[in-house]
């Protein structure tokens, strides 16, 4: 399989490549140049593949041959065999024709543990020694952490995460810092989510080491979005055997998930609806509501994952509505960086409208969706989790069909929040302090990290 860049000006690229890198040369992000499409009936044959099997089905027209079957196989059965349920992301009833799927079951109880693990295991596979990598990224507290978790064994690789200075829960740092070891460097920035994420587009951009391969964590990275595509294809499978149209409700802590339902739907998936949910820092509710994409300031709010505005999938995204035109695509994005200021067309907006509704959640509101479902469904859910929830209730097109929110993280990962309300059974986790060794950057400081990368 053949990857492109976004912005259409580099040479097709191999999956190898696409794995052990941050972003395209131009800037752009890798995109696969063809994708693979399923007949129903294919889909349908696989419904009762368990978790791996289907994994190996959707991932390997991706990997194109580059890694041979049986080994790819076996790296997937290794992947999930870490996650702590027999079903790996397991389907919760919460209503009449309302489900949640848990994918939070990973050794670090986020729905990034899917993409970690995988991309882990296939930096070691293609990584020839005695090369160095550096895997980096920037996080709010839970890709890094997964990020780290993932990386752990892998001989030549560290792990550079920078994360706002107030954006990162207390709890959350702390297993930040707890599950650091030597291979892991940690930057704290002083700004938002979005600076950290900006300093490490540029430094990707002018990557200061040649002896060292720069791979991204986050999602800019394909692997994060293939990894990601399996999660739609497993439930339309568990809840009408990829024939009967399934409805996804996903909270927008970032786009890599939305998009990858996206791109399920393009490869033959029965998908009739996607509820994008935010919280008060609206900027993809506005983006899809109104067409009108901007970053701002963010504040603090109950689910601090999706408390930033830059969500570089966007991009892909963009490109597949304006049919795979890059030099669109690089002028919009251009655009983008000067103004920070993004629409589309008319036509494309309209077009990923006839999928797309959003709804932004506030604070408040989630306190009474956390309420409602523990005393409606019996069960516990994360802040995040209700965000969909709710929006997915209020904007279902369709009572006919399931209606599935995506659950990205573990309710134990708010445990203090959810005791407070009296929807908590379980322990709640005391907040422990950490000091570990990490450098502080000042926003938009490209030099300082320029340095501290050439000192890793
Ligand atoms: C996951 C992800 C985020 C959010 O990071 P967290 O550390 O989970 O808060 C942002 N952007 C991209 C591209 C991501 O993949």
């Amino acid at each position: 399989m053949d990857y492109v860049s976004t912005r259409g000006s580099i040479q097709p690229a191999n999956f190898r490549s696409v794995v052990l890198s941050g972003l395209a040369s131009d800037g752009g992000l890798y995109v696969p140049n063809s994708l693979p499409h399923f007949d129903s009936e294919d889909i349908a044959n696989w419904s009762w593949l368990p978790f791996d099997e289907l994994a190996l089905r959707v991932i390997s027209p991706f990997v194109g041959g580059e890694i041979e079957s049986a080994v790819l196989k076996s790296m997937l059965k290794d992947c999930y065999q870490r996650f702590d349920h027999r079903a790996v992301a397991p389907l919760q009833q919460i209503g009449p024709n309302e489900w949640v799927l848990q994918l939070h079951h990973g050794p670090t109880q986020a729905s990034k543990d899917f993409a970690a693990q995988l991309q882990s295991r296939l930096v070691a596979h293609f990584l020839t020694l005695p090369d160095r990598a550096i895997v980096i990224g920037a996080t709010n507290g839970d890709t890094g952490l997964a990020a780290v978790e993932a990386f752990k064994d892998v001989a030549n690789v560290e792990v550079v995460a920078l994360y706002p200075r107030d954006g990162v829960p207390a709890d959350r740092l702390a297993g930040l810092k707890a599950s650091s070891s030597g291979h892991v460097r940690l930057i704290e920035v002083d700004g938002s989510f979005d600076d950290c994420q900006t300093l490490v587009s540029r430094v990707l951009r002018a990557w200061p080491l040649d002896d060292v391969i720069p791979i991204s964590f986050n999602s800019t990275n394909w692997v994060g979005v293939l990894a990601q595509i399996v999660f739609f294809f497993h439930s339309a499978l568990q809840l009408g055997g990829g024939i009967r149209p399934v409805g996804f409700s996903i909270p927008g802590a970032s786009f890599a998930e939305i998009y990858a339902c996206f791109i399920a739907q393009k490869m033959g998936l029965a998908i009739n609806q996607v509820i994008v949910s935010t919280n008060t820092n609206d900027a993809l509710h506005r983006f899809i509501n109104q067409n009108s994409y901007s970053t701002r300031e963010v504040s603090h709010s109950l689910s601090p994952s999706m408390d930033f505005s830059l969500f570089s999938n966007l991009e892909r995204f963009i490109w597949e509505l304006y049919d795979r035109d890059g030099r669109t695509v690089q002028h919009l994005m251009a655009n983008f960086e000067d103004s920070g200021k993004l629409s589309i067309g008319n036509k494309q907006w309209l077009q990923a409208r006839m999928l797309f509704d959003s709804y932004a959640v506030a604070d408040d509101q989630v306190r009474e969706e956390l309420l409602t479902i523990f005393k409606e469904a019996g069960t516990a859910v994360d802040p995040q989790t209700a965000t969909g929830a709710l929006a997915a209730r209020l904007h279902r097109r369709s009572i006919a069909s399931p209606m599935v929110t995506l659950a990205q993280l573990a309710p134990s990962k708010s445990s203090q929040l959810l005791a407070e309300l009296g929807v908590w059974n379980g322990d709640v986790a005391a907040t422990p302090t950490l000091s570990v060794d990490h450098v502080v950057l000042s926003e938009g400081d490209i030099d300082g990290l320029t340095h501290f990368l050439q000192g890793v």
